[in-house]
């Protein structure tokens, strides 16, 4: 189900709740049943659907809410802000400063987005004043540094790599002291993706963040991949300390279960949404005008 659906799923089942005569525990029930199904359609993952459930419940416990209060209006709340706290694990991510050199180093397999990500990332704070730079320090696909460049070139930022070195901390190093020479104050280390999750990748992970020590590590997730993003949050939140998520392609069949998971296998935030090829199509994510939106 992608995620519009979702939204649309959640509204029919709280306007049917609304629409009853009388809301009893029958109706609440019919009414976090259709929810439940809606959120599993979308991939959330089972654990994650079943604490949502217990916590509206808990929240709208029918038989203390005094006689008289809106009981609509409080389920209604209960899940909106259920649905808000999935999305925020109440831990805000590091933002850079103006200024002040900051590392931000970007993982996520290959084909979520990665390097163009990190081009929007470089050019949205290129836009409020900052000097940024981007680092390719994926020496294992061909061609990935050609292609840092190209969006680097795009997005008018600095750029660093080799065609010849084969050390990804070693390139990740030399970048950040050529970068910080310059007086770069957003350093950005695009990383290998290999193609799929391998004990390698993840050592890689390890050894540039251990080497370049950055302030920020964001995931970046493909938002259609829906459970999947759990596990692959959580491998990369073992091996580098995974601090912010962004999940790219929300203008394609993004399904919401895969950036809910990816929260909660990370418990870091959302803090910004790919919505399209071009370097401008990249906006802040905001959970509550977000959850907002899509309830409608
Ligand atoms: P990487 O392998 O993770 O570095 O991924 P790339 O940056 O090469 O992106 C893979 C493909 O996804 C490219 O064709 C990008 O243009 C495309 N892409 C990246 N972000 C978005 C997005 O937000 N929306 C859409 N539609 N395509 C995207």
């Amino acid at each position: 189900m992608v995620l519009a659906q979702l939204g649309t799923s959640i509204s029919d089942a709280l306007a049917r709740m609304s629409k009853a005569t009388v809301v009893d525990e029958k109706v609440l029930g019919e009414c976090l049943k259709e929810i439940t199904r809606a959120l599993l359609q979308s991939d959330v993952r089972f654990e994650t659907v079943r604490d949502v459930q217990a916590n509206i419940k808990k929240i709208v416990s029918l038989d203390t809410l005094a006689a008289g209060t809106n009981k609509r209006r409080i389920i209604q709340q209960a899940v909106f802000s259920e649905l808000c706290r999935m999305l925020d694990p109440g831990k805000p991510a590091f933002v850079p400063k103006k200024g002040k050199p900051s590392v931000v180093m970007f993982v996520g397999l290959q084909g979520s987005g990665k390097t163009t990500t990190c081009a929007k990332y470089a050019q949205y704070y290129q836009g409020k004043g900052f000097k940024p730079s981007l680092v390719c320090a994926d020496t294992f696909r061909a061609g990935a540094f050609d292609q840092l460049k190209q969006n680097a070139t795009k997005a008018r930022v600095p750029f660093y790599g080799s065609y010849m070195e084969s050390d990804p901390a070693k390139i990740a190093v030399e970048g950040l002291e050529r970068f910080r020479k310059e007086n770069s104050d957003l350093i950005i280390i695009d990383t290998s993706g290999r193609h799929k999750q391998e004990a390698a990748l993840f050592e890689e992970m390890r050894q540039v963040a251990e080497a370049t020590k950055p302030d920020l590590v964001i995931f970046v997730m493909d938002g259609s991949i829906g459970q999947a993003a759990f596990g692959q949050a959580q491998a990369f939140k073992q091996s580098a300390s995974v601090g912010a998520v962004i999940v790219t392609k929300m203008d394609g069949h993004a399904n919401g279960g895969g950036a809910l998971s990816a929260v909660a296998a990370t418990k870091s935030p959302v803090i910004f949404i790919g919505t399209g090829e071009h370097l401008g199509d990249f906006d802040v994510f905001d959970v509550r005008p977000f959850v907002s939106r899509l309830l409608g």
